[in-house]
């Protein structure tokens, strides 16, 4: 039994090895591609969407580790170039 996707350009089922998948994981059938249809602009644009949002908690993960490495550096430094504190007195 031969895999048949729904072309993304006019819907109907064709053979897998009719088609073509494109970037935004959509498949178009031939009759399709040769009017020059590549993709749907939804698509496109929650594809776009969802490498946006990717790339942005990275760099906020990337952000986050940074500061937290200058804080522990900071924290480190200040313990060795400040001297111990000196024991509270007992009464
Ligand atoms: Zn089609």
């Amino acid at each position: 039994m031969p895999l048949s996707k729904q072309c993304a350009g006019c819907g109907i089922e064709v053979a897998r090895q009719d088609c073509h998948r494109n970037r935004y994981g959509e498949y178009i059938c031939r009759s399709c591609q040769q009017t020059g249809f590549r993709y749907t602009k939804q698509k496109k644009r929650q594809y776009l969407l969802v490498r946006i949002t990717r790339y942005a908690l990275l760099g906020l993960a990337f952000i986050a580790l940074a500061g937290a490495l200058a804080l522990a550096a900071y924290v480190l430094f200040d313990r060795a170039s400040s001297p111990p504190a000196p024991p509270a007195a007992a009464e």
